[in-house]
Parts: C-alpha cells; structure tokens; sequence
C-alpha cells in the first residue's frame, strides 16, 4: 500500500515541499502549530500543513479586501473570464499532479480523481467563466407618477469567506471558487484540516492563470481558529460553507455580528424509493452507485431505501450482489471500486453506527465490518428490518451504510411523507417507469434535487443545496452567481 511507485515527480515535490499559506500571492509560514497529513489509506503521514490563526485570517482578508478594491476591481468580465479559461486549460495541464495528490489525500480511487474529478473542475470553471461576461442587471418600467428612469446593477459581494469539507476537496473548491471569482469578488478560503493539498496546489495555478494577487488566498488550518475567525470577520461580506449540519449553525451564529450574507451546504440523509415497475437492474446499480460511491462519504448519499415490498428482497439482493463485487482498497491500486473513509475518527463513526444498528434490532445483509487493520476501509454494508427512531436511519452517517424499509401500496402522499420524515432535504431518488408516479413524487418529495431513475446528476448548470437542515442556498447554475452579488436599484427622477 505505496504511492510512490505511482506517483509523479510534480505530485512528490509537492508533497515534499514545506507549505505555508498563500496570502496576497505569497507563501507565509501560519503563525499556528503545523498540522500532520495523513492518508487515509494506510495511516501514514504524508506531507504537513501551515497552521493558520485569527491573526492569519486577519491578513488574508486585508489582502482580499485591497484586490477588491484595487486592482481586482479594474479587471473587466471579459478578462476574468479569459483568467478563468486559462485556469480551466491549466487544470487539465497539470491534471496528473491534482488527481495523484487528491487520491492520496482523500483515498478516492485515482482513476475516479483522474477522470471524473479534473474534468469537473475544469468545466465548472469553465462554465462560471461563461457567466462572468453575461452579469447584468435590469430596466424595470416604474408606474409612479411622471418620468423616470430606473435600472438594477448586479454588483460582486465583495469579500467572501469559503470553508471547505474533506470529502471533495478539489471538486467544491471549484464550486465554491469558480462563481466567486465569475462576480469579481475575492475570496479567503480554508480547507479542511485533513485535506489542504489540492486548495493550495489549485491557489497557485490561479496565479499562474494570471488571477491577480490577493484574489484567492488560502488559510489551512481547524475549524476554531481558522474557520471560526472566517466566521467572525467583520470585514468578510459573505461566507459560503460545506460540511455539517452542527458546525453550519455555529457558522451562521457567528455571522451575525456583521450580518455577513451565510450560503450552506450541509448534511443529508436522502432517499431513494424504488417502485414495483422500475427496472430492477437499473435500480440496482442505481441504489448501489447511491450509497456506495466515496465510500458514503456523500451529502447527497442516498442511504434510506424504501422498496415496495413485491420487490425488496430481490433488489437488496441485487444490491448486495453489486457490493459484494467490489473492490475496496487503496486508491492508488488498478481497479479499485471504493477506498478507505478519510480518518480514524470517521470509521469509528461509520462501525459505531452499524453497532448501534444492529444492537437497535437491524439485520446485515452484507458487509458490516472494517476491512483489513492499517487504513480505514468499511465494506460496503446493507442493513435491512430498520424503521425510523434507529440512528442508522435518522442521522447522517456519511459511510457505506444503507439502511433497508419497505411499503406496501403505492399511495405517493404516504411514500412522500415517508421519504421526507428527516430533517433534511438536499437530494432524493425515484425508481419507475411510469411518468405520473414520477412526477408527482418529484413534487411531493422537500429536497433541493430529485432524480428520476438516476440519484444525483452533476452538472455545473444545476443548482445544488438544501431544503430544510440540509441548507441555505444554492450553488452551481446562475443560483451561484446570484450568491455571490448583490443588486442595487438606481432611480432617476426626470420630473
Ligand atoms: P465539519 O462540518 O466540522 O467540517 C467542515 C469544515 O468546517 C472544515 O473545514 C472544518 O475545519 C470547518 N469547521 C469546523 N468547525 C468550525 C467552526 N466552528 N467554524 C467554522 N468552521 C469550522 O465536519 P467534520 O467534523 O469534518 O465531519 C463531521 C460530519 O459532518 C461527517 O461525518 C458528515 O456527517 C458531515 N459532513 C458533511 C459534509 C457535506 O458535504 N455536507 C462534508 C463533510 C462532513
């Protein structure tokens, strides 16, 4: 379990080097204690990290704030977005050393991270650069009495404050990054103390692009100080975050001394239902890609599934089928379907809610165990006979566990409202093949995204967030960069 027989010079070098943070375009030592790397396929360490502080933040948002106001401010949308497709065309140039260095910092499979993830990110830079020349506000025709003229101007927040999860570092570092830079704001960002690599490799390509210095600035480190100092910052406009449900509420109470515009992408728990008439093949694959993808380590997971009854056995049966057959291992290794969770802590979460399944009445269809005793590799697991009130179906586990309930007829209100018993509402899957039943549970069920006969489509148009706990807000699509501006009315009054 090595990288480094598979590893590039660049992605090693990196790896070597002594990181610091990257402020107003430079590489400055945190004034924090330095943070061990892992990987979390094998438990080594493999790089360090800067640790940032209040004080480092305080820097990094000055430096913001003059790009803002200064030369940021001069860059006309057309060269922004010409900065952003150079980003974008820079991405896939160096597409090796980003993929190598997020497999070995998240465990993701490389393949995934070569193919799927780089591509993705390029094209949501892509896509916002796009965006960056069509911003523009209105004329609305006033009905008040006499002449006026009267228009909107659509105008960047200003300095943004981004907090980033562990689970798709480089992926959500461009939906974060590539709106915020499209409306011409400046950015603070923080990754997650587990997985800073790709942040600050992807800083300093946006140098490279020509993005102007103190555009992006970077600020590894843990959540208090470096998070809670984001939060708190008088002099940062917005703050967009990803990660959990607990640490969102603390950010949007932090916020309120400023009053600081809050986005969030937080936690979910979302279903996938599967009616009689669905293609049980295709659903299967379906349930499995759901749950299993990541290792669970997913906000969109579909990780309740509700069969119908007639067809439950046999499609948990299909789905352990699926399960069984894949291979998970390190994510530097050929053909690896799933690698570890990200840390200790994480499989201790991910096993203590299968115990708590099980002990709760639950039956394990498949998995249910660690894999192996160096990394942190879950197999992939069913638990079947669960019902709400276990915690394997009320809270997030954000693993490969998917929790098994069945219904019996086909009355969309009562499956709705079963589907949508949670407290959050961020995605949701429908298996059928017949249109009413469709859509009227795409209407019924309170998420942000519902599939049909596909969970969770990613695509940089499609805007992507939560109902209820699962969020505030969206991001990719024009809902992005609606985030990330603000809209001034001017009136003229010609009387
Ligand atoms: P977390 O919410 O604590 O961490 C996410 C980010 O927030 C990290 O960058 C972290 O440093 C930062 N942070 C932590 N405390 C902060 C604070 N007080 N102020 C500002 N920022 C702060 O998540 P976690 O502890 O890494 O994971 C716990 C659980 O959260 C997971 O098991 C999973 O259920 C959920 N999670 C969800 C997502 C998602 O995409 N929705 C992503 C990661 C984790």
């Amino acid at each position: 379990m090595s990288f480094h027989d598979r590893i590039g010079a660049p992605a090693l070098d990196f790896l070597k080097r002594q990181h610091g943070l990257l402020i107003d375009g430079k590489s400055v030592a945190g004034s924090g204690k330095r943070t061990e790397i892992i990987d979390p396929g094998n438990g080594d360490v493999i790089a360090t990290a800067a640790g940032g502080t209040a004080a480092d933040v305080h820097l990094a948002v000055a430096a913001a704030r003059r790009a803002f106001e200064g030369d940021w401010a001069k860059v006309k949308p057309i060269q922004r977005a010409r900065m952003m497709f150079r980003y974008a065309d820079l991405v896939e140039a160096n597409g090796d050393e980003l993929a190598q260095l997020e497999c070995i910092n998240t465990g993701k499979p490389l393949a995934f991270c070569r193919n799927v993830d780089i591509p993705n990110v390029a094209e949501m830079l892509r896509y916002m650069a796009g965006w960056a020349t069509k911003i523009a506000g209105q004329s609305p025709n006033l009905s008040l009495p006499g002449d006026w003229v009267a228009y909107t101007l659509r105008e960047p927040v200003g300095v943004v404050g981004q907090i980033l999860p562990w689970n798709f570092p480089l992926n959500l570092f461009s939906w974060k990054v590539a709106p915020a830079l499209a409306s011409g704001c400046t950015i603070v960002l923080k990754p997650a103390e587990q997985t800073p690599l790709t942040a600050l490799r992807m800083a300093e390509l946006a140098l490279e692009a020509g993005i102007p210095a103190g555009v992006l600035n970077v600020v590894t480190g843990y959540g208090d100080p470096v998070g809670a100092a984001i939060s708190q910052h008088p002099d940062i406009d917005k703050i967009s975050f990803t990660g959990s449900t607990a640490t969102g509420k603390r950010i949007v109470q932090a916020a309120t001394g400023n009053l600081k515009r809050v986005t969030l992408e937080l936690g979910g728990k979302s279903p996938v239902i599967v009616f009689p008439d669905a293609d049980l093949d295709a659903a299967a694959l379906g349930v499995s890609r759901a749950i299993f993808f990541h290792a669970g380590q997913v906000c969109a997971a579909g990780s309740r599934l509700f069969a119908h009854e007639k067809i439950h056995d046999e499609l948990v049966e299909k789905v352990a089928t699926i399960a069984r057959g894949m291979k998970v291992g390190y994510g530097f290794d050929e053909g690896m379907d799933l690698g570890p969770v990200i840390s200790q802590q994480q499989l201790d979460r991910v096993t203590g809610y299968i115990a708590a399944g099980i002990n709760e009445g639950a039956t394990v269809h498949v998995g249910g165990s660690r894999i192996g005793e160096q990394g942190y590799y879950v197999q992939p697991t069913i638990l079947t006979g669960t019902k709400p009130g276990m915690s394997v179906v009320d809270e997030e586990i954000f693993g490969p566990v998917l929790s098994t309930q069945t219904f019996r007829d086909e009355d969309v209100d009562a499956i709705a409202a079963r589907a949508n018993a949670t407290q959050y509402g961020l995605s949701a899957s429908v298996w059928t093949n017949d249109l009413r039943i469709a859509h009227k549970m795409a209407r019924r069920i309170k998420s942000g995204a519902v599939g049909v006969n596909v969970h969770s489509a990613g695509d940089p148009t499609l805007p992507y967030g939560g109902y209820k706990q699962s969020g505030w807000g969206r991001e990719r699509g024009f809902e992005a960069i609606e985030a990330y501006t603000e809209v001034k009315a001017i009136t003229l009054n010609l009387n």
